[in-house]
């Protein structure tokens, strides 16, 4: 699949799972699953970034985490406390986090295409990370990933979902890359869009 694709879906799917899940909302829940959203989207595509000549898959990463480092600065400018609390008293287990991150960063960068960046033990490990750095972050970080996962499923092209097995599954309903992959990546746009004017209308309209 297209990493634009993967971004705006993995963006989508985060911002509708958080309306359903957290109450009350609030401004940095927006920002945080749209962040979120967007680096879960994209991050089993790092696998693909050492041989992808045009380098969209680069440029979606580092999206990602321009999306994340923006919404941190807008929390930290405007005192909506994720920063603060992150950095707290207590922050080893944010600091262990952060190491494990980066671990899987490398490590999913030396790994071959659709193995284990695209299976269940890493969307675990890279989401129970930000869960512990801050809990709504890793819910958007897993709602993202898991459209990740759903949406190379659904290709003609196998991924490791329970890696280490070796075993790779497909839904084989249509090919990355073609029409169907385009129409993801418009409904996804679309539906991030809507969505986050939607969450967005209450603190922007008195
Ligand atoms: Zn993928």
């Amino acid at each position: 699949m297209m990493s634009r694709t993967h971004l705006a879906v993995g963006i989508a799917s985060s911002l509708a799972a958080s309306l359903f899940v957290f109450q009350p909302r609030s401004l940095s829940d927006v920002m945080i699953s749209f962040a979120g959203g967007a680096l879960g989207g994209v991050f089993a595509d790092v696998d693909t970034v050492s041989h992808d000549k045009k380098h969209q898959a680069l440029v979606s990463q580092l999206l990602g985490l321009l999306a994340l480092g923006i919404a941190a600065a807008l929390d930290w400018s405007m005192r909506l406390g994720v920063c603060e609390f992150v950095a707290g008293p207590n922050r080893a287990p944010s600091l262990f986090a952060g190491a494990v991150i980066v671990f899987l960063y490398l490590y999913g960068l030396i790994t071959p295409h659709r193995t284990f960046t695209h299976s269940m033990i890493a969307m675990a490990l890279f989401s129970g990370c930000f869960f512990l750095i801050y809990t709504r972050l890793g819910f958007g970080v897993l709602a993202g990933y898991a459209s990740h996962l759903v949406l190379d499923l659904l290709t003609k092209k196998e991924i490791h979902l329970f890696h280490p097995l070796k075993k790779g599954f497909c839904l084989r309903l249509f090919y990355a890359d073609k029409a169907a992959d385009k129409f993801f990546m418009r409904l996804g746009i679309l539906a991030s869009l809507g969505l986050t004017a939607y969450r967005l209308y209450p603190y922007i309209v008195p």
